[in-house]
């Protein structure tokens, strides 16, 4: 039987991952994500009303067409996190096929959030929830198991179909972080337990293959320590405190809370994007947040609350949207004097997160910045440690998997490249048992 795997999306960028993997007649598709720089949008902007051929045009959604001409039937579309480059374009795709949805019941309330406000197409596929370290029957040759993984939020699992061929492992994305709260290390122990039975090829993520002086990633321990170092004392005075970060990153919105909680400070989650993954993330007990927390997604509610603050600056702590400076989300908008807030000297802004380097996030970062130092406010930039892998650690990974083959994913040829050469390093061979695909191409493995 032979096993092909086609690269839908994310194999020329980060965003829009996709990836169909077919056995014989079977196909398992892997995420189907956005590519938020594409359309100049960010975690808060909403797609719900534009049409997926036109969204495939704009390089936002991955293309999908090219399954037409791949002669099998989807048995299932899997999962691995919720963040948007992976389950972003789910109602724009998933009802082409008849298939179940599977994901972690994180992954799949996120899902399910995203194919309530759909406004285009109608939803008819099954949703299935497994647990990471559970397995489940997809068809008579193909068993699909979760592995329990790290990233920057929680319930992310790397994927392994077992098949008479061999397993594939799909870990998009992933980082190795023995130190989380919300989630326990990645269960390496099962991942060598893969590589004895015998991984056929694995998919992986690149993001930080070609940052060669990151080695190893931090763990979430140290954002932590470093927002402790940065905060404790300003908590204590009277001037108001805004802290912004990835909505999805719960264990860091998580250790913001516990810092907040110490210091009787209340705590403001603030933005459209913050509300969705933080009620969500509550109501499932993952986030435990103190019972004054105010969580606000609405603009009214969102401008209330803000008014407070803009009063009472050493009752509460703002923890925000918009670290990448866009122009239309929260912290920028409060940078503008666009809302009830008022920053004034003395008031600190924490941004616990990098600059995601385009030059559109460059300028954003830097106006909104240069905005919030005109005000007077102390900007405590890059308290932040990455959600993926490092050089050592995909070194690490590649001897724990030992996959006949390698395909890398997750980023742009400069990436790819950079996960090749290491791969090369631990006795892989471009065009041999490593493989750059771009979107659109496939790599068929026959009968080994
Ligand atoms: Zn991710």
């Amino acid at each position: 039987m032979s096993v092909e795997v086609i690269a839908v999306g994310g194999y020329e960028e980060i965003g829009k991952n996709m990836t169909a993997i077919k056995i014989g007649g079977d196909i398992v598709i892997f995420d189907m994500g956005i590519n938020l720089d594409r359309l100049h949008i960010h975690e808060d902007t909403n797609i719900e009303k534009m049409h997926s051929l036109d969204l495939i045009e704009r390089g936002v959604i991955p293309n999908d067409t090219l399954m037409k001409d791949v002669n099998g039937k989807v048995r299932a579309i899997v999962f691995t996190h919720g963040h948007l480059d992976h389950i972003g374009a789910v109602a724009k795709l998933a009802h082409r096929y008849e298939a179940p949805i599977i994901a972690t019941p994180y992954t799949m309330a996120l899902i399910e959030k995203t194919i309530k406000g759909e406004k285009k197409f109608k939803f008819k596929n099954p949703l299935k929830v497994l647990n990471s370290g559970e397995k489940c029957q997809i068809s008579q040759d193909i068993t699909l198991e979760f592995v329990r993984t790290t990233h920057s939020i929680p319930q992310a699992v790397t994927p392994a179909l077992h098949t008479s061929e061999g397993i594939i492992v799909y870990s998009n994305d992933f980082k190795f972080d023995n130190h989380q709260t919300l989630s326990l290390p990645p269960d390496y122990q099962r991942f060598r337990e893969l590589g004895e039975k015998g991984v056929l090829a694995a998919i992986i993520d690149t993001t930080r293959a070609a940052e060669h002086d990151q080695v190893k990633t931090h763990s979430e321990k140290i954002a932590r320590i470093i927002l402790k170092d940065i905060m404790e004392e300003p908590l204590k005075g009277d001037n108001g405190v805004i802290v912004t970060t990835f909505a999805s990153h719960l264990e860091r919105i998580q250790a913001i809370s516990n810092i907040a909680n110490e210091s009787n400070r209340k705590l403001l989650l603030l933005g459209r994007s913050m509300e969705r993954y933080c009620t969500l993330a509550e109501k499932l007990g993952i986030l435990e947040l103190p019972d004054n927390t105010g969580v606000y997604g609405g603009s009214k509610a969102i401008n209330r609350a803000l008014a407070r603050a803009d009063e009472n600056r050493s009752e509460y702590i703002l923890v925000t949207t918009g670290h990448q400076g866009e122009p239309d989300a929260l912290l920028p908008r409060i940078a503008n004097n666009k809302t009830m807030f008022n920053v004034k000297p003395g008031d600190y802004v924490v941004i616990s997160a990098p600059v995601i380097p385009s030059p559109l996030n460059r300028a954003n970062r830097n106006t909104m910045e240069r905005r919030l130092k005109s005000s007077g406010a102390r900007i405590f930039t890059n308290a932040h440690v990455s959600g993926h892998a490092g050089r050592e650690d995909h070194r690490e990974f590649i001897r724990m998997l030992n996959a006949k083959h390698l395909i890398p994913t997750h980023g742009n040829l400069e990436m790819l490249t950079a996960y090749t050469e290491l791969a090369e390093e631990e006795g892989y061979k471009l065009g041999n048992n490593i493989h750059i695909l771009r979107n659109g191409q496939a790599q068929v493995f026959n009968g080994e």
